[in-house]
């Protein structure tokens, strides 16, 4: 084997390696500021002086709210995932358009008919 066949074969796959998959998750994405009810802290006094923003995923499992701390460098991957879980689920019709599109067909069925 010399030199020019080594160069000729496959390209490295290096970039599907550094990338995972992106892990599709339910819910939202939250920032929280908190008041840690300390006297004398600077939080007392509300708005731009209360803690964080922290951010939290919000979602619903099993018909009960849940809340999982994301760390700021991770906000990016949690989106990623919000918008894979998304792409995966779009949100269902509602009743009365499955209802109004039903009527629908219903109608060009007894067109056909006449
Ligand atoms: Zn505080």
């Amino acid at each position: 084997m010399n030199q020019d066949t080594l160069r000729r074969g496959p390209p490295p796959r290096k970039t599907s390696r550094s990338f995972p998959k992106i892990v599709p998750l339910p819910g939202g994405l939250y920032a929280e500021r908190k008041r840690c009810n300390r006297p004398n802290c600077r939080c007392a006094s509300g708005g731009e002086a209360l803690h964080g923003p922290y951010l939290y995923r919000r979602w619903v499992e099993d018909g009960r709210l849940r809340r999982q701390y994301v760390k700021a460098a991770n906000a990016d991957r949690v989106r990623e995932g919000l918008a894979e879980w998304r792409r995966l689920h779009p949100p269902a019709r509602s009743a009365r358009e499955l209802i109004a599109e039903l009527r629908w067909l219903f109608r060009q069925v007894e067109m056909e008919e006449v």
